[in-house]
């Protein structure tokens, strides 16, 4: 059994929280030992940092986490991962420049019951709408479509979800057959929009209902990938 995790203080800095993050995402089973992915905004203004790929992510440690100053980036293209960068670093870097005023942080986890729910066809804005501990504090976006991992296509998908034209920006969205994305003031912030969704999800699942519409499949993902940035 998982043993509960242990966050650090709220004052620690946001790097070391953002490992935090990850341990506790470990201890609740919504990554393998080696998954998951994070990024903080650099707080002198100087680009970001982002987790190291293929490190143990239950333990990353600070020194795992690389700096990727802002003259690496070039606004709204995603460039090349500086070495040893997370596989999922396009999507951080276009994730990072959409950040809005006051928030630092991107993570992306592989939560069970947010996997389950988009399998069996639920739109997670559609599904969390139905729950007031989802919605007070948490706003959801529509599902990003099943687009392989690492690739700019899911990261384009995903920046595509997360600025959604005349409405607010939401702090979570769905990658089907994958896992989760959040933003946050703070990596304990984007924490926890994961943790609302993933209880919500979780209680929907354990309940049977099932929505009805049909699932989607990998070419019909691309295509409605494609739909959403060419809008
Ligand atoms: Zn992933």
């Amino acid at each position: 059994m998982n043993t509960p995790p242990t966050l650090a203080p709220e004052s620690s800095t946001p790097i070391a929280q953002a490992c935090s993050a990850l341990h506790a995402a470990y201890a609740k089973g919504w990554i393998t030992h080696r998954d998951g992915n994070i990024s903080v905004s650099d707080a002198a203004g100087d680009g970001f940092w982002i987790s190291q790929s293929g490190v143990i992510k239950a333990q990353l440690n600070v020194a795992q986490m690389l700096h990727v100053p802002a003259d690496r980036l070039v606004p709204g293209r995603a460039i090349t991962a500086p070495a040893g960068a997370s596989g999922e670093f396009a999507l951080h870097q276009l994730l990072q420049a959409l950040l809005p005023a006051g928030f630092n942080t991107v993570l992306h986890l592989h939560p069970t019951h947010i996997v389950a729910a988009m399998f069996a066809n639920w739109d997670l804005r559609e599904l969390s709408e139905q729950f007031p501990e989802v919605t007070r504090y948490t706003r959801v976006g529509r599902n990003v479509p099943p687009l392989a991992a690492t690739s700019e296509e899911l990261a384009r998908a995903c920046a595509a979800s997360f600025a959604p034209p005349q409405s607010d920006m939401p702090h979570i969205v769905g990658l089907d057959r994958h896992g989760c994305v959040a933003i946050g003031h703070s990596p304990f912030d984007a924490f926890e929009h994961v943790e609302r969704l993933e209880h919500v999800c979780q209680m929907v699942l354990a309940s049977g209902a099932r929505h009805t519409t049909t699932a989607q499949t990998v070419a019909s993902g691309i295509k409605a990938a494609q739909a959403i940035q060419t809008a």
